[in-house]
Order: structure tokens, then sequence, then C-alpha cells
């Protein structure tokens, strides 16, 4: 993936196929949705990123701001009772979760690799 951004539908197909921002071919994540230490393909030291709590927080905004909205729907539609209600929305976030933190966390990788001063990893490669 080069470094010059040709905009966010690209980024965010990039953050979909959840690669290695510095070669665009190694998988970066474990098992555990962990990012792993060194790319398996071009040795890239991606597990030193500063990423924190940057991509649960934003995932959180997400799922708060859509699953409540799917809740009140699917109460004032079908008024299912509260445990059902309960049920479904664990559901959804969990299939999101799952779906969704990989790709954020691949999409703050490559801003992370695009736009950090001080980020090596192009010359620790290899
Ligand atoms: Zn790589």
């Amino acid at each position: 993936m080069p470094k010059d951004s040709k905009g966010f539908i690209s980024d965010f197909i990039f953050a979909c196929h959840r690669r290695c921002p510095v070669c665009a071919k190694g998988k970066i994540f474990t098992k555990s949705m962990n990012v792993v230490d060194k790319c398996p393909e071009c040795k890239a030291p991606i597990g030193t990123h500063d990423m924190g709590d940057g991509a649960v927080v934003l995932l959180l905004f997400i799922l708060c701001f859509s699953i409540v909205p799917i809740v009140l729907i699917l109460n004032a539609t079908f008024s299912l009772p509260l445990w059902s209600l309960a049920v479904i929305a664990f559901i959804i976030g969990a299939v999101m979760m799952f779906v969704f933190l990989p790709m954020i966390k691949t999409y703050i990788l490559l801003l992370e690799y695009r736009h950090r001063s001080g980020t090596d990893w192009e010359d620790n490669a290899k």
C-alpha cells in the first residue's frame, strides 16, 4: 500500500482485506484479533503501533448509534419482550464487533503508517 492516499473508498477496501499497510500482502492479525509483532511477509515491525483504545472506542460509537435504533424499531414494530430485544442486541453487537474491529484496526494502522512521524516500519522491514 503506497503512502499516498487514493481516497477513503480505496482505504476502506484496503481495510476490508486486513493486510499489512507496508507491503499489502501479510496477514496482520492473530486468531484472537491481536496485531502481530512483525509482518510475516515483509518483517515490518507493525506490532510497535500506537493504536491504544482508539479502534474500540470508534467501534463503540458505531455500535451504540446503530444498535439502539434497530432495537427501538424492532420494539415499535413487533412489540417483542424485553429479554428477546436484549438477546437480539447482543447478537448484532457481537457479529458487528467481529466484523468491524479488525477493519477499524487495519484502517488505523494504515493511517499511522501514512501520517505518524517517526514510524520506521519500512526501514526495519527485511
Ligand atoms: Zn508487510
